[in-house]
């Protein structure tokens, strides 16, 4: 359902509960890799940078995690209950217990959170998204880096190694402008198609990308996933018919197109975030002012991830493409930035502040 890569401050909170299971055994995500091609159809790169993150960022597929965390929760004495949440389920759950996350990702039942128009622009999908799980793809030297090729009218891709149900695999993630040439998937029915479409489109656009890839296979007949949403924040407090509240975490709340990969960084530090709130709450009772302000630190950390992610879905403005064109002096830092979004403000997001700072690089 993703590529759920997740930045080291993201990891330590998984260390920090002692859940981290992978990091021995998950082939790390080294660096950024930041590409452009040339527009003039040589087959060449117009911009080209690298640089390597401080720490290593993780994907571990969902399928291998979720399972292991659900064993480790039982372990713990948690009550695992498989079953479809619908309104008369949560209400029973409200009048029973203390308090109710709701964590439902994009299913119905997060339409119990209203749309919080304001931190929305976005009222329609803005790529069409495909992913695909491969081996055999030609490691990148010489640090394992998220390859992320930006295709100026036509969409973005990017892969980076992870770790799935058969061991270590590379996952390719394609977003299509929609209505452009890589929204191109409503036709692919089998897995084998929608491989060979993903390589069709990597040997059109980005020749070096197909060069590394030429020779791949899908990890399995499940590794691959293609459709679109839009970008939705929503009120993180929900009144159920009986009055009850209950809190949202995660992508109910808070969904971003995952062309900057945050989506789980996100939800990986709410949950931290909602943790300390419950832990210093002690016994009052979790009404719903206790939820607004749990949902408030997070919201000033995300509004960054959002207003970032938003930015990039739209065409770059000139202060971007100066950003860009000196590149390799703040690749470092650009890197860097993916584990934690703030430090992109306000330099990569008001034409002034980045006029500045550029000439402040310059100087030095
Ligand atoms: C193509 C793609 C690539 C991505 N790549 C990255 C990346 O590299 N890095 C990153 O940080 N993020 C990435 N993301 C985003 C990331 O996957 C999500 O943000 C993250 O999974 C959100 O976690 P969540 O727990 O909020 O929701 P989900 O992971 O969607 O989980 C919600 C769960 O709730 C269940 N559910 C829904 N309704 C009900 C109900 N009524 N009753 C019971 N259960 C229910 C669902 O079945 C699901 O299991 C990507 C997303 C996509 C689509």
């Amino acid at each position: 359902m993703s590529s759920q890569c997740i930045y080291s401050k993201a990891v330590q909170h998984e260390r920090d509960l002692g859940i981290d299971f992978w990091s021995a055994e998950c082939p790390p995500v080294e660096g950024i890799n930041f590409i452009v091609p040339n527009p003039d159809g040589s087959g060449t790169k117009l911009i080209d940078w690298a640089a390597q993150l401080d720490s290593n960022a993780y994907s571990v597929d969902q399928r291998v995690k979720i399972p292991r965390w659900m064993a480790e929760f039982s372990r713990l004495g948690g009550q695992m209950v498989i079953t479809d949440a619908g309104i008369a389920e949560i209400e029973t759950y409200a009048r029973q217990d203390d308090l109710v996350i709701i964590a439902s990702g994009k299913g119905d039942v997060g339409r119990l959170f209203t749309r919080d128009a304001e931190q929305s622009p976005f009222d329609k999908p803005m790529r069409a998204l495909a992913l695909t799980y491969v081996t055999g793809m030609t490691p990148r030297q010489p640090y394992s880096a998220v390859e992320f090729n930006l295709i100026p009218s036509v969409g973005e891709y990017f892969v980076f190694p992870a770790l799935t149900t058969t061991g270590p695999c590379e996952i390719m993630v394609l977003e299509g402008i929609h209505g452009g040439p890589i929204d191109c998937w409503a036709d692919v029915k089998t897995p084998a198609q929608h491989l060979g479409t993903a390589l069709n489109i990597l040997k059109t656009f980005l020749p070096w990308e197909y060069d590394h890839l030429k020779n791949c296979q899908l990890t399995d007949d499940k590794g691959i996933l293609s459709g679109r949403f839009a970008p939705t924040v929503r009120h993180p407090v929900a009144t159920l018919p009986s009055g009850s509240k209950v809190l949202g975490l995660g992508n109910v709340v808070c969904l971003n197109d995952p062309i900057t990969g945050q989506g789980s960084n996100n939800a990986t530090k709410a949950a931290a975030i909602y943790l300390q709130s419950i832990l210093n709450h002690g016994e009052r009772p979790f009404d719903a002012a206790w939820m607004q302000a749990t949902f408030d630190p997070f919201w000033d950390y995300a509004q960054r991830v959002v207003g970032w992610t938003n930015m990039l879905l739209q065409p770059p403005p000139p202060f971007i493409l100066d950003i860009m064109g000196n590149a390799q002096a703040l690749a470092s830092r650009m890197a860097n930035g993916f584990n934690d979004p703030r430090d992109f403000f306000p330099w990569f997001a008001d034409p002034d502040a980045t006029a500045s700072y550029l000439a402040e690089l310059k100087a030095a």
